[in-house]
């Protein structure tokens, strides 16, 4: 299985100083921004992932680690015939358009969002959680 990723190879480290760019050896290339960075400017860990130093990056990778574990606890919820947000006793109605769990009327919102899709940006509804709101500001970052 080969994995395809979206962008071209970059030929170095691709961090921005205040003076000069950084001219470090390429060890990576984040997989969020598409952005080459070197020993400094990144890192590599678990199972082929590449996230470079930007604090929007940064924040992708955190969210994601603190989605999946969201996600788990509204999916165990929703199985109680509980509403997906923690502390709501609520049934469960509606799923989630981004993280599939179902909640509640009241924890679950209509959104406005604009959204690069297949490289046409286009204005979509989407339905979603309080969770992935938030998430959606993070993820707006380039
Ligand atoms: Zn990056
Ligand atoms: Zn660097
Ligand atoms: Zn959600
Ligand atoms: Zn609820």
């Amino acid at each position: 299985m080969y994995e395809i990723r979206e962008y071209n190879k970059v030929a170095g480290c691709d961090h921005r100083g205040r003076v000069l760019g950084c001219r470090r050896a390429l060890v990576g290339q984040c997989q969020y921004c598409a952005r080459g960075f070197c020993d400094r400017h990144g890192e590599r860990f678990g199972e082929r992932e590449e996230v470079c130093k930007r604090p929007s990056c940064q924040a992708k990778r955190l969210d994601l680690v603190a989605h999946l574990a969201f996600r788990a606890t509204a999916v165990i919820r929703n199985g109680e015939s509980c509403c997906g947000q923690p502390g709501c006793e609520a049934e469960p109605g509606q799923d989630c358009e981004r993280c599939r769990a179902h909640y509640c009327v009241v924890h679950l919102q209509e959104e406005m969002t604009t959204l690069a899709t297949y490289g046409a940006r286009g204005i979509e509804v989407l339905r979603l959680c309080d969770h992935c709101v938030e998430r959606m500001e993070i993820w707006a970052q380039k």
